[in-house]
């Protein structure tokens, strides 16, 4: 069975397609969840980032804080350049420029956002209260002392609460960042859990897709071979074998005959006066009794049998297990089934176990040549003592 081991192959290799589809989809999802967990890996970073850099900022501001309360606490009479205010001013300076910087770093994170806008008015802030606080420690603020100090007191509360208030909402952006991630994350695993069952279910839908196409031009392509073979084999006239299958299967048996020891005789069938039929009734006639001859002739074989048409309007038997006087009896019952009541000579040559086909198809057909000699409508059988036939049945 050629075919079915060829579907085979091709079913194979629609596996084999399915696997690799699988394996390419799952590759595929596979990078893709690898570059979400690198984006959240980063992201993660960055928010830890910023969550130590505010908390440094927010110590600054505490500094601050401690520094202004210190310079609160020197009475309003005390001199600005007193040894202890001055340090408290330069501590104050630091600790502002400190909280500057650490503002500018935080805005890195945030340049577009809400937060981050606070955070540039922040920083305005701050600077506004650094130069406030610089300008404490020139000598010239000397002269007004107080007021300078008041100045600074008075503003520094307003703003200090800017500070805290961007501080503190970069604080809930940072939460929000978390949160935010924290969805990415389980939005990456199910994307994860869900490619894998699409990928498989893609591949193994191509792949059975592929093998059904597969598959299916296999079996077209079986059946028209198998019409195409059939048409090789077949006459078409007559729907008996052609000589082709004849010239292949007389071998074949003949093979067979020998392995099991029995015996083969083979016919040559040529109809009389054919050539006159063809004249009175015409050719498409002639036609439709070589087609009508040969199917009756074929229901009366059995399966065994081959029935070719070698030519024209002549027909060769091939009869396995069947010896001269088998193979005449048999001849006889096909003489009457020629309609129109039209008749034909046979000859018969049982194999000796030696000839060739060709020999044994030219000893048959000899035997032909014989019973046309003989009268027609008549078989004579190769080899046997030559007798007096009767015709055996009356040609019209
Ligand atoms: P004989 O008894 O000696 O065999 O005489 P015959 O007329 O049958 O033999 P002959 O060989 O002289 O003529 C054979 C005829 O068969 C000639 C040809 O027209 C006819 N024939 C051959 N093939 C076909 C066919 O396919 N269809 C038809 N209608 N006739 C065919
Ligand atoms: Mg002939
Ligand atoms: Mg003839």
């Amino acid at each position: 069975m050629p075919f079915s081991s060829a579907r085979g192959r091709w079913a194979r290799n629609g596996l084999i397609v399915t696997a690799i589809l699988l394996l390419l989809a799952g590759g595929l999802f596979a990078l893709g969840a690898a570059r979400e967990d690198a984006m959240l890996h980063q992201r993660y970073t960055s928010v830890l980032d910023l969550a130590a850099r505010s908390l440094d900022a927010q110590q600054a501001t505490a500094h601050v804080h401690q520094n202004l309360a210190r310079i609160a606490g020197r009475g309003a009479d005390k001199s600005l350049q007193s040894g202890q205010l001055g340090a408290a001013l330069q501590n104050l300076v630091d600790s502002l420029e400190a909280l500057s910087a650490e503002l500018a770093e935080l805005r890195k994170f945030e340049p577009e956002t809400a937060a981050g806008k606070e955070l540039a008015r922040a920083g305005e802030a701050t600077a506004r209260l650094l130069a406030l606080a610089r300008e404490m420690q020139r000598p010239a603020a000397a002269a007004e002392p107080v007021q300078l100090r008041s100045r600074l007191m008075d503003t520094a509360e307003g703003e200090l609460e800017t500070i805290n208030n961007a501080l503190g909402d970069l604080l809930v952006a940072r939460r929000a960042r978390i949160d935010d991630a924290a969805r990415l994350e389980q939005r990456a695993d199910h994307f994860a859990r869900i490619s894998v069952f699409a990928a498989g279910a893609l591949g193994l839908a191509l792949g059975l897709m592929l093998t059904l196409v597969a598959w299916r031009s296999m079996s077209t392509n079986a059946s028209l071979m198998t019409q195409l073979t059939q048409l090789a084999r077949e006459d078409s006239l007559t729907g008996v074998a052609n000589r082709r299958t004849l010239d292949e299967r007389l071998p074949q048996e003949m093979a067979r005959a020998i392995r099991h020891k029995y015996s083969l005789s083979v016919v040559m069938i040529d109809l009389d006066y054919f050539k006159r039929f063809n004249d009175r009734r015409g050719h498409a006639a002639g036609d439709a009794l070589l087609r009508d001859s040969a199917q009756a002739w074929l229901r009366q074989l059995r399966p065994t049998d081959l029935l070719a048409r070698y030519g024209g309007e002549e027909f060769t038997l091939v009869l396995p297990v069947c010896g001269e006087n088998q193979a005449e009896h048999m001849v006889e019952r096909l003489q009457p089934l020629v309609p129109e009541r039209q008749t034909f000579s046979a000859g018969i040559a049982t194999w000796n176990g030696l000839d060739s086909p060709q020999e044994l198809l030219a000893a048959a057909d000899r035997a032909l040549l014989q019973a046309k000699r003989g009268g027609r409508n008549r078989i004579v059988v190769s080899g046997r003592e030559p007798q007096i036939s009767l015709p055996l049945r009356l040609a019209s």
